[in-house]
């Protein structure tokens, strides 16, 4: 002790040299930084300053202070050379903390990343094993290091990759290189696993905010490559549109919880019309938006949200609850709508609770319950021992069940044999398409279906010559835009009975050319004929006066 303090000013000068090495190690490392540089620059520069300071007063203090900051950079030097701190220990590539880390630490300079996920990833893992997953892991860990030797290879986790550069990188030659070699297996023990990938690219072009952005971006980027249909061959670039994506789909998150939180979820209603009477014999209700920053949301962009956040089960519920109120008011009970279609997300389908809610909303309201009709599609079936649970339940109370959106993407028979529907609900697409280019396969569908029992709703009825047609194609209910567009529950009051004094007027019509039909047979088949026109006439008026509502 006596000789450190005899030595102090030596000890103090043999730290120097230390310091400035630790200094340039520092800068050279290997690993990526987890603290911020400046941080351990004021420490080290402290402990210079320090040295330099107590050389020249010779206060102990000082020297103390020297040492402290000394034996403090030190440390923070072996933490940032840790490998385990930095590393994912399957791929041995460096982790997501040191992605964001490095992010961070050049925040402001050009850079390049490619990033690449495993398709599905939580499901391929529960196919081939986490055993055998993370061997394939650590197999595309060591073929990104070798065939991408100058750039910085990261593994985030769940599936998901990037290659990052400095320097300028050729993007899409490196995700069409990742894309090939993917196109090959990855031998695992005796067998080959095959993974599908999906690519992103951007580049510092984006203008991020903050490294919590950039990642938000690439998750957003890969949940959308997920989510496609079918696989993409060529890698996604992640460029402004995708950030103002990002921007937008927050704002539409907050709307949609604000709507959900005050009770504003607007119900929209379009009328469901028989095709052979004309009669408006239902409705659907459609979930609307209105918001004080937004303005009106579609819902084509506000459900895929509710869904993706779990939001889509309290704002069904609200929707329902709406509906249920609509239904119970006297006035409506008494215009002899025969049901209303709610619609449900899978999401709500996978709810073991959605009858008991259900059931509880619409007793409290006192509506028959076979006044409800309760659509699902066929992307519904995630968990079918849940669903066909849930619909027993329901049915057992009266609850009606739709198959919605037939004809649409990829579907399939199995829901029709699987769960009890009475109505099947074609797709507006379905039936344009043969609008468009007409063959067999709707009629035969449409017969196929009757004869089943099943009664059928053509959706995205647009003109008169549609009804008429569908009507021949013995098509039992219509919707669309040639009777209404979806409008206000108070407008839908309106609507009805604008409709239904239409129909009366008619029907007065018809009957008084039935009389005349028995004084002489051929002026009959003149009022005939002019009856048949003031009907065709009636039902094109409405939906322009109706549209013009919504
Ligand atoms: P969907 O259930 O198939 O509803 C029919 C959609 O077709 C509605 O779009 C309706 O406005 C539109 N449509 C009806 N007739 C015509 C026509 O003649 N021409 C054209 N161009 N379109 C027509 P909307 O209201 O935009 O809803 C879109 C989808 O959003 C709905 O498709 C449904 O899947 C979903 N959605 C709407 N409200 C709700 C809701 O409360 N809950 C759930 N889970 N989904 C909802
Ligand atoms: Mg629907
Ligand atoms: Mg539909």
């Amino acid at each position: 002790m006596n000789w450190m303090l005899e030595n102090l000013n030596g000890i103090a000068l043999a730290l120097l040299p230390i310091q400035a090495m630790l200094v340039i190690f520092y800068f050279r490392r290997k690993y990526p930084p987890l603290r911020r540089r400046d941080t351990f620059g004021m420490v080290i520069g402290l402990g210079i300053v320090l040295t330099f300071l107590s050389l020249a007063s010779g206060l102990t203090v000082l020297y103390a202070g020297s040492y402290l900051s000394l034996l403090f950079g030190i440390r923070s030097f072996f933490g940032a050379q840790n490998p385990e701190r930095f590393l994912e220990h399957r791929t041995g590539l460096f982790n997501r903390r040191s992605f964001e880390g490095v992010m961070q630490e050049n925040f402001g300079r050009r850079y390049w990343l490619v990033s690449f996920g495993i398709y599905n990833y939580a499901d391929v893992r529960e196919l081939y094993g986490a055993q055998q997953m993370d061997r394939c892991l650590s197999q595309i860990g060591s073929w990104l290091r070798k065939a991408f030797p100058g750039v910085n290879s990261y593994y985030l986790r769940n599936g998901i990759f990037i290659l990052q550069s400095f320097q300028p990188l050729d993007q899409e030659a490196a995700a069409h290189r990742i894309q090939q070699r993917f196109g090959e297996s990855w031998h695992v023990g005796e067998s080959d696993r095959f993974l599908d990938v999906g690519c992103a690219f951007l580049d510092s072009s984006i203008c991020v905010s903050s490294v919590h952005v950039l990642m938000n971006c690439i998750s957003m980027a890969h949940r959308h490559l997920d989510e496609k249909v079918q696989k993409p061959t060529e890698a996604i670039q992640v460029d402004g549109k995708y950030v103002r994506g990002l921007h937008e789909e927050r704002a539409v998150k907050r709307a949609l919880e604000r709507a959900v939180e005050n009770d504003s979820v607007c119900v929209f209603l379009q009328p469901i019309v028989d095709a052979s009477s004309q009669r408006v014999v239902g409705a659907e209700a459609l979930a609307r938006l209105f918001d004080d920053e937004l303005g009106y949301i579609s819902p084509g962009d506000f459900i895929p949200i509710a869904e993706k956040d779990g939001s889509i089960s309290a704002l069904g519920r609200q929707v329902f609850r709406k509906t249920c109120d609509f239904m119970s008011r006297p006035e409506i009970q008494q215009l002899g709508l025969d049901w209303v279609n709610v619609n449900l997300s899978p999401v709500q389908c996978m709810n073991p609770h959605l009858a008991e809610e259900f059931i509880g909303i619409q007793q409290a309201y006192g509506v028959p319950a076979e006044k409800i009709h309760l659509e699902i599609t066929e992307e519904s079936i995630i968990n079918l021992t849940t669903l066909q649970e849930q619909i027993a339940r329901m049915r057992a109370k009266g609850f009606r069940f739709v198959l919605d959106d037939y004809g649409s993407g990829y579907s399939n028979l199995m829901m029709v044999r699987k769960i009890p529907f009475i109505n099947i609900k074609l797709d507006m697409s379905f039936v344009r398409a043969h609008f468009q280019e007409p063959n067999t396969l709707l009629p035969d569908t449409i017969r196929a279906f009757r004869e089943l029992g099943f009664s059928i709703t053509a959706e995205g009825v647009e003109t008169s010559a549609m009804a008429l047609a569908l009507d021949q194609m013995d098509t039992t209910y219509l919707q669309g835009f040639h009777y209404a567009k979806p409008m206000p529950m108070e407008d839908f009051y309106a609507f009805m009975k604008s409709h239904e004094e239409a129909g009366e007027a008619a029907e007065e019509g018809a009957d008084e050319s039935r009389e005349t039909a028995g004084k002489a047979a051929a002026a009959a088949e003149d009022e005939a004929s002019e009856a048949e026109k003031a009907d065709e006439a009636s039902a094109e008026d409405i939906p322009l006066a109706a549209s013009s509502v919504c």
